[in-house]
């Protein structure tokens, strides 16, 4: 049972903790080392304002009842077992960031 995997982008081989969730995947990880989903996340928000507001509605809208559930459940060990969100709680969270 290996708990590293080589991040698709960076090529760093990381502890499975450093990634983000991802159930759509059978392996329920995000291919990408958090630290290149936050950068390349964060790359795309700065050059796509506009267009991130409007996903980040429609993300918001169709997930809220999971991201609130997800937030009473794990209110006190969000970031505990190495903090993996799963990516679309992060990419929701993302815009916390951004409001200035
Ligand atoms: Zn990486």
């Amino acid at each position: 049972m290996s708990d590293m995997r080589v991040c698709s982008r960076c090529k760093v081989s990381k502890p499975i903790k450093e990634y983000y969730l991802n159930k759509a995947r059978k392996d329920g990880l995000t291919l990408e080392c958090g630290d290149c989903i936050r950068i390349r996340a964060k790359k795309w928000i700065d050059d796509n304002l506009e267009r991130y507001k409007e996903r980040y509605k429609i993300y918001y809208q169709k997930n809220k009842e999971r991201y609130k559930k997800y937030y009473r459940d794990n209110r006190d060990n969000r970031r505990v077992k190495g903090g993996s969100y799963e990516w679309w709680i992060w990419w929701i969270n993302i815009s916390v960031f951004y409001k200035r």
